[in-house]
């Protein structure tokens, strides 16, 4: 290859870090300035670079640009800073990326498979440069975060995902795949705006969308194998729970939403205990929101709580109470429920709104889950407040703007007694003189060690058993140094070294199950986990 098409290769490119011989034996004199600078000091300049932004969306498309230009730079600046860039290639800011795609996107990113490509996807996944694919997330953008049906829009979350793969969990970058399934977006802003970028039509249901994921469902598998993870991410519920069901006893199936948040949040209340005290069983419930996280959530709760005490999970569910749009869930309910609500209709008079339920449920764990703002008022709060010596509140709904409450209002509003996580990072707060560190329930503590897992061991299903055991190295992970502080979760700064204890207990799994298809089993595989693991160091040109 030409020097010059070596720069604007970004698998290759290392722009001033190229050395004087590479600079010579590839045809690079005169193309670079004379300075040779290295991989450090070009993370110190991009961190420069980037902390002059003011608004997070620059910072975002910084990072892109950054990503498209110098791969391996990129990972390297985003694990090296974690905890300041995780908020800018996920959560929030990238909830604001995809609002904004049309007008933002320069080049594409990932495969776009739309109808139009209908009886074509074979030859669409040919189209991809890269053969040899260990993991794929895919949306179809109708429920991107807790902003709605953003069409074709919705790649940015495929993107990010994959960014994170590699960065937290070690998958090489290029066995990774961004796709996004365009069957038209609902969202009449979009369909109206001349900068959209996707199909200009409303949603195809029914058969229509189901022959079109089943195209690709088979083509993924025709074309990388049984043992390309497949990642459903921000599909909205009325899909979601299906397409689980459907291609989970045919394919490596993992939902993020429904599994990957359930582990955490499950990582989180095993944390918790050890500040509020008791078992899992001791405590009770309450949801609002009754979507894929929340009965995600409740029904890994149950199963825990199950294992645990040997009771039915029949019993272990009444622990557990949901909140939809329409109040408490409950047996009594006229219109037909969901079929993913149906465990969770417990006998019950109707109740209407949250502050009561809470006042008669009376639950020590308050999750919320319904993708809507501000919905833990200081009533509710301190409702938990006065029933609980230390009530546990998540704030999961992301991004930050549909918190159901701020870090600042869950420790006030409890006079400082709350053990408190969201979804989207919150700063740490000072109330009365001392400072409250808000933990972040991020599906990036499990989904790059979960799949770090699945592929080291050539796991060919997922099981929940692995779901729990991920669950459980995460919490094993929270010092007393972090329980000092209040926090449920860990710091992201060694997730690498989290991600790869999460891996070596989902591989375990996956041999003790018989899901494992890499024989012979290695003996430890913590080490091999982390021997496996992409590394963003320059690589030397002869
Ligand atoms: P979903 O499947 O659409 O479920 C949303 C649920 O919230 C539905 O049960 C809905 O009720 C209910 N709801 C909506 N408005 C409500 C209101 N005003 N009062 C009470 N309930 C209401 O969505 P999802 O996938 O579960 O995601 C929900 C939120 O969780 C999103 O913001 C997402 O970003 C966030 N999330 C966070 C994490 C994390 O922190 N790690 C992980 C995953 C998801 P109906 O069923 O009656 O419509
Ligand atoms: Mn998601």
């Amino acid at each position: 290859a030409s020097g010059y098409s070596l720069l604007r290769d970004p698998h290759h490119n290392k722009g001033l870090a190229f050395t004087e011989r590479e600079r010579d034996a590839h045809f690079l004199r005169g193309l670079l300035p004379p300075t040779v600078a290295s991989q450090v000091l070009q993370v110190k300049k991009m961190m420069h670079n980037i902390r002059q932004y003011q608004l997070p969306l620059q910072k975002y498309m910084a990072m892109m640009d950054l990503q498209e230009r110098n791969e391996r730079l990129f990972y390297k600046l985003l694990i090296d800073n974690v905890e300041e860039l995780l908020p800018i290639v996920y959560t929030p800011t990238v909830g604001e990326a995809c609002q904004k795609y049309g007008s933002i996107f320069m080049r594409p990113q990932g495969l776009f498979i739309s109808l139009k490509e209908k009886g074509k996807i074979l030859e669409v996944l040919r189209n991809w440069p890269e053969k040899n694919i260990q993991v794929i997330v895919v949306t179809d953008g109708e429920r991107i975060l807790g902003l709605g049906d953003l069409g074709c829009q919705g790649m940015g979350i495929p993107v990010g995902k994959l960014s994170l793969y590699t960065a937290l969990g070690g998958i090489r970058p290029s066995s990774c795949l961004p796709i996004t399934i365009d069957v038209g977006t609902n969202n009449e802003t979009l369909l109206n705006d001349e900068f959209y970028i996707g199909l200009r039509q409303r949603r195809a249901t029914g058969q229509e969308y189901a022959e079109l994921l089943h195209e690709f469902m088979t083509a993924v598998k025709q074309n990388y194998g049984e043992k390309v993870l497949i990642q459903f991410e921000d599909f909205a519920n009325h899909n979601a729970f299906d397409l689980l069901a459907k291609y989970g006893t045919t394919h490596l199936v993992f939902n993020d939403d429904i599994q990957g948040t359930a582990s955490v949040v499950l990582a989180g209340l095993v944390a918790a205990l050890n500040l509020v005290g008791g078992t899992l069983a001791d405590h009770r419930f309450l949801f609002l929101g009754a979507g894929e996280a929340g009965t995600g959530i409740a029904e890994l709760i149950a199963l825990e709580i199950s294992k645990q005490t040997n009771a039915p999970l029949e019993e272990t569910r009444k622990k557990i109470w949901l909140v939809d749009s329409k109040g408490l869930i409950v047996s009594s309910r006229k219109e037909a429920l969901q079929h993913f609500k149906k465990p969770w209709a417990h006998e019950h008079e109707p109740i209407k709104e949250l502050v009561d339920a809470v006042k008669d449920i009376k639950p020590t764990v308050l999750i919320g889950t319904s993708g809507v703002g501000r919905t833990f008022t200081k009533e509710v709060v301190e409702a938990m407040a006065s029933i609980n010596e230390k009530p546990v509140i998540l704030a999961l709904s992301n991004p930050t703007s549909q918190s159901e409450c701020t870090a600042e209002e869950a420790y006030t509003w409890s006079q400082g007694r709350a053990i408190f996580a969201s979804g989207s990072p919150f700063a740490p707060v000072e109330y009365n003189g001392k400072v409250f560190v808000p933990g972040q329930s991020n599906n990036a503590y499990i989904f790059p060690g979960l799949g770090l897992g699945l592929i080291m061991s050539g796991a060919i299903r997922v099981h929940d058993d692995m779901l729990l055991a991920a669950s459980e190295a995460l919490a094993a992970q929270v010092s007393q140094e972090n329980f000092a502080n209040g926090l449920i979760f860990p710091p992201f700064t060694n997730i690498r070294k989290i991600s790869a204890h999460i891996a070596a207990k989902v591989a375990a799994k996956a041999y003790e199950l018989g899901l494992a298809t890499r024989l012979p089993r290695p003996k430890d595989l913590v080490k091999c986990a982390e021997s496996c693991m992409y590394t963003p160091a320059y690589r030397n040109y002869r």
